[in-house]
């Protein structure tokens, strides 16, 4: 990557500065908070849950999320009878508006493929126990689609605001590796 990278400024194709400007926003200035504001907006106003599931590039970009990695999303739901979770089997494409940079486990040749191989063994190991009569729904991200897993409102959180709700959302919940609760 780096060999790549130095022939690419040394041939004037790439400005150095563009590039460390990129990583710069990605790694400090845009993290998973924001689909965290997404998830408790879903949560607490019907109408915009409603147009997330139907074109989640829109209602994500309307609350300023725009850019790389997140031209085309889809949002996916979780409920009593279906988990959802995300990986992508043949790299890494993930989506970095919401949820900044992907971790190193997401980008592993194990998770990419036992996502998929055996989604309910994975998750186990992240701590989730999916029941039997529960559908295990994968989607693979692709460099043309990216996924945000809306994970279960917690129990116990009726009347709370968007901003308290989300505190509680984590990014590995977005990406459907983990359950939320309300902390004791
Ligand atoms: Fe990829």
């Amino acid at each position: 990557m780096r060999a790549l990278e130095r022939l690419l400024v040394d041939k004037g194709l790439v400005d150095p500065a563009a590039l460390d400007a990129v990583i710069e926003t990605y790694e400090h200035r845009v993290g998973p908070r924001n689909g965290a504001q997404v998830v408790a907006r879903a949560w607490t106003e019907p109408q915009y849950r409603q147009w997330l599931m139907q074109d989640a590039t829109a209602a994500i970009a309307s609350l300023g999320y725009t850019g790389r990695q997140g031209e085309h999303m889809i949002a996916v739901e979780n409920t009593p009878q279906v988990h959802n979770m995300v990986v992508c089997t043949l790299c890494s494409c993930y989506p970095w508006s919401v949820l900044g940079l992907p971790p190193m486990w997401y980008k592993s040749a194990p998770y990419r493929s036992r996502a998929v191989s055996d989604p309910r063994g994975v998750l186990k190991e992240f701590g989730v126990e999916v029941d039997a009569g529960v559908e295990v729904r994968v989607w693979d991200s692709t460099a043309e689609l990216r996924y945000l897993v809306i994970p279960e409102r917690p129990a116990g959180t009726d009347g709370w605001s968007a901003e308290r709700l989300a505190e509680l959302v984590t990014r590995d919940s977005m990406i459907g590796v983990a359950r939320l609760a309300v902390p004791a």
